[in-house]
């Protein structure tokens, strides 16, 4: 079964959705030799709509889908709709 994984970076304002199995999530644990001590993976998650309200929870200014491993997914106006500007 596919699981999803929320990267949350506070010093950029950015959250991202992965499949837990993209190179960037690595399930959860990230590129390694980026890591920084002020990011943090929020999951796993089974549906990347559930991971998506998360990462919109999260009140960053860039929050999107992972180019990579989720590119054709759309996160639901719904829930978008929450972002505070
Ligand atoms: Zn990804």
């Amino acid at each position: 079964m596919r699981s999803y994984w929320v990267y949350v970076d506070d010093p950029t304002s950015k959250a991202r959705v992965h499949l837990a199995s993209c190179r960037y999530c690595n399930n959860g644990q990230g590129v390694k030799d980026s890591r920084l001590p002020d990011n943090r993976w929020l999951g796993p998650f089974s549906n990347p709509d559930g991971a998506a309200s998360v990462a919109v929870r999260e009140n960053k200014r860039d929050t999107k889908p992972c180019g990579v491993c989720l590119p054709g997914y759309q996160i639901e106006a719904e829930v978008l709709q929450f972002i505070i500007p």
